[in-house]
């Protein structure tokens, strides 16, 4: 799945990215006072059939509530990024031929050419439509996953070994922390907000842990940011250390401040396997 920064979406993308999460986390507070969503016995799902909760235990979301939201972020992205207004309105033209309920189904599995072709019939660019509608599902997800955090964190490996994906909402993660009291390594979904341990030498792209394969590179005076590099698959992640950092993040800002590690680590002939 495509999740560069859409091209209509330029300069001072650091600063987009914190107002966007603070709409994003406002948004959430909202959902959370009137979503009342049933949980479900996650590690044992996950367990036994290895697909990520959400490909299992339905998403049950008012489609409506999903399209107000979608119109709300429209809103919110014509107003911080005027330059956008025009490919904006075209999707505003075509809402009401969206079925809501479709492209929630579509995001969850991940089907690019669906949302490619809709583009090509709103004539916008499909990551623009792909990042707006993505978006707006985000503070749902995040409702939805949050009660699955703590089981999820403290699973050590016995219910998901499928390092890149998340468990509940099946995005791909590209980025990671080591804690700060035991450097154990938890990977970040920046879609539904939940972190799983991985193993701290095992390369998250092709399960590889033989010795020496696996290493990183710290990045010049800035000990806090590593990239972990696999000689077998040529993939990298990159890394924040709480221990060297001697403090915690926001690992969504993070991940977007770092775009710097991501292309250091593609000058340097790897790459993330997104595609
Ligand atoms: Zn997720
Ligand atoms: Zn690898």
């Amino acid at each position: 799945m495509n999740r560069k920064v859409p091209v209509e979406l330029p300069e001072g993308y650091v600063d987009f990215y914190k107002n966007l999460e603070t709409w994003q986390n406002e948004q959430q507070i909202k959902l959370q006072k009137d979503l009342s969503l049933e949980t479900a016995d996650i590690l044992t799902l996950i367990a036994n059939n290895k697909k990520p909760l959400v490909k299992i235990h339905k998403l049950k979301i008012d489609i409506d509530q999903y399209k107000t939201m979608f119109i709300n972020l429209l809103d919110f992205l014509s107003r911080v990024r005027p330059q956008a207004a025009e490919k904006l309105k075209a999707v505003y033209d075509y809402i009401d031929e969206l079925s809501f309920s479709t492209i929630m189904a579509k995001i969850i599995a991940d089907d690019l050419k669906y949302f490619n072709d809709l583009a090509a019939d709103i004539n916008v660019p499909g990551d623009l439509l792909f990042f707006v509608l993505d978006h707006a599902l985000r503070p749902f997800l995040r409702v939805y996953a949050a009660p699955y955090q703590e089981a999820i964190a403290n699973d050590e490996f016995q219910s998901w070994n499928f390092s890149r994906e998340c468990p509940v909402c099946g995005s791909r993660s590209h980025f990671s922390r080591l804690r700060t009291n035991d450097g154990r390594r938890f990977m970040f979904c920046d879609r539904c907000f939940i972190e799983w341990e991985t193993r701290y030498l095992k390369c998250v792209h092709c399960d590889n842990d033989e010795p020496g394969t696996v290493k990183y590179l710290s990045v010049e005076n800035d000990d806090a940011y590593q990239l972990y590099v696999c000689e077998k698959c040529k993939g990298y992640l990159k890394t924040y250390d709480e221990r060297t950092a001697g403090k915690t993040t926001d690992m969504f800002i993070a991940n977007i401040e770092t775009v710097y590690l991501d292309m250091l680590a593609q000058e340097k002939g790897y790459n993330n396997h997104d595609y």
